[in-house]
C-alpha cells in the first residue's frame, strides 16, 4: 500500500471544517476559488486566520508542474507558505502562543521530530521528509497539505512562528521564504563585515538578500539581467550593481567574491559566477531551476572554489530572522495584491516584472 492510500484510510477520520482557498487544478487551469478541509485543531494545534500570504516563485513552479521530476504536483494544489495571521484558536496544550496574537507559517507544517536534522532544528532536512506547508501528504485528513492562499490554516504550534508588532503584517509575510531562505545560507557560510558579496537576480529572494547580507555589514553587489534595477539595487542598499549580460562589466569582479548567493529561478550560466570568486570562495544556489545547470569543472579546481545549496532554514533559525529583522526594520518590498488578481500576478513573476514580492491580502478572499 502506498504511503498516501494509507495516510487517506488513517485520516478518514479526522475531523474537519471546511476553509475557502484558491487552488489550481490542473497545470495550465490558472488559480480559482475553491472550498477545502482543514483539520480541528488539536489540543497542540493553533488555527491562524491567514492576513496576508506572499507569493513565491515556489508557487509558480509547483502550480505550474515545472518541477515534475523532482517534486511532482498534487492536484487541486493551494500553494502559499509565506503565511502572516491572527491566532484565532489555541488548543490547551498550546504554550508560546494565545489568541488574537500575530503569527506566521513558513514552508513546513510538520516534521518527525526524532531524526539528527530535526533535533539540531534543521527540520527542513528532516529524514521524515519534513511536511511542506502544502503538496506534502497531509497524515491527518488524507491527500496533501493545503497553502496560506486560504482564509485559515491549523498547524502544530512547534512550526509556528511569533511575530512581533513592530513588524508591518505585509511586508513581514516574504520574511518566512524568501527572508529565511536568504538568511540561512549567509549565516551558515558566516558573511560578514568585510566581506565582498554576490546576490545574482533581483527578485523576491534577491532583494532579501540584499537587505540582510547589508545588514551584516557586507559590501554587495548585486547581478541582474534588468538593467532598470539597477537604481533600486542601490536604494536597497547594494554598493554596486552588474548587468550580467555585459561581459565587460562581469570580467572587472573576476576573482574577487567571498561569497555568492544565485537566487535565480530559470537555467542560466553558473561557470560565469564561479570564476568571480576567490579563492575558496562559495557560490550558494537558492534559486531552484527546473532543469540542470552545466558546470565547468575547473573553475572549481582552480581557487578550490565551492559551489553549495540550500534549502529555506530550521524553524529556530525562522523565529531568530523574524526576531533580526524586527529589530533592524528590515521587511519586504511588496505589492499588496487582492487574490483576485493571484493569475495576473504569477504572470508578471514569470517575466520578473515584481518590485519585489507580491503578497495577497486575504481579507478579499471573504
Ligand atoms: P523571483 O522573484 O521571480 O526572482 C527571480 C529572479 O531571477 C528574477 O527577478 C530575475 O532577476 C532573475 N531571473 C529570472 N529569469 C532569469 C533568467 N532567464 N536568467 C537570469 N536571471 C533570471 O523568484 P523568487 O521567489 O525570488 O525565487 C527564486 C528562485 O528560488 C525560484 O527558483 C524559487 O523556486 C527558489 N526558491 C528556493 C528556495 C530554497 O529553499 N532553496 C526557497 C524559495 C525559493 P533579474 O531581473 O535581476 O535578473
Ligand atoms: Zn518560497
Ligand atoms: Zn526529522
Amino acid at each position: 500500500m502506498s504511503e498516501t492510500t494509507q495516510a487517506t484510510l488513517a485520516g478518514a477520520t479526522g475531523k474537519a471544517y471546511e476553509a475557502r482557498a484558491y487552488a489550481a487544478s490542473s497545470a495550465s487551469s490558472g488559480l480559482a476559488s475553491t472550498r477545502i478541509r482543514r483539520r480541528e485543531p488539536r489540543p497542540q494545534d493553533v488555527r491562524l486566520e491567514v492576513l496576508f500570504c506572499g507569493v513565491c516563485h515556489s508557487d509558480l513552479h509547483q502550480v505550474r508542474n515545472e518541477w515534475q521530476n523532482t517534486m511532482p504536483t498534487v492536484y487541486p494544489c493551494v500553494p502559499g507558505h509565506e503565511i502572516v495571521g491572527r491566532v484565532t484558536k489555541a488548543g490547551r496544550d498550546v504554550r508560546k502562543l494565545k489568541e488574537g496574537d500575530l503569527a506566521a507559517v513558513g514552508c513546513m507544517v510538520d516534521s518527525c521530530r526524532t531524526c539528527a536534522a530535526c533535533r539540531e532544528g534543521q527540520e527542513q532536512f528532516c529524514d521524515g521528509p519534513a511536511t511542506f506547508t502544502y503538496n506534502s501528504t497531509d497524515i491527518h485528513l488524507g491527500g496533501v497539505t493545503y497553502g496560506g492562499y486560504s482564509d485559515s490554516i491549523v498547524v502544530d504550534e512547534a512550526f509556528v512562528l511569533r511575530v512581533s508588532d513592530r513588524l508591518e503584517p505585509a511586508g513581514a509575510a516574504p520574511l518566512l521564504c524568501a527572508g529565511i531562505t536568504t538568511y540561512s545560507p549567509l549565516r551558515h557560510w558566516n558573511v560578514r563585515k568585510g566581506q565582498k558579496v554576490g546576490v545574482v537576480g533581483l527578485g523576491g529572494l534577491g532583494h532579501m538578500a540584499v537587505k540582510l547580507a547589508g545588514a551584516f555589514g557586507a559590501r554587495v553587489v548585486v547581478f541582474t539581467t534588468s538593467a532598470g534595477k539597477a537604481e533600486d539595487a542601490m536604494r536597497l542598499g547594494a554598493h554596486d550593481v552588474v548587468v550580467s549580460r555585459n561581459a565587460a562589466e562581469m570580467q572587472k569582479h573576476l576573482g574577487s567574491f567571498d561569497f555568492i548567493l544565485d537566487t535565480v529561478s530559470a537555467v542560466h550560466d553558473l561557470n560565469a559566477y564561479l570564476e568571480l570568486l576567490k579563492r575558496d570562495g562559495t557560490l550558494t544556489m537558492v534559486g531552484a531551476p527546473e532543469a540542470p545547470l552545466p558546470v565547468g569543472v575547473f573553475s572549481l579546481l582552480f581557487r578550490r572554489r565551492r559551489l553549495a545549496g540550500s534549502l529555506i532554514g530550521g524553524i529556530r533559525e525562522t523565529q531568530e530572522m523574524l526576531d533580526f529583522c524586527a529589530e533592524h526594520g528590515i521587511t519586504s518590498d511588496v505589492e499588496v495584491i487582492p487574490v483576485q488578481k493571484i493569475n495576473e500576478a504569477y504572470d508578471r513573476l514569470a517575466k520578473g516584472d515584481v518590485k519585489y514580492r507580491f503578497v495577497v491580502d486575504m481579507a478579499s478572499l471573504k
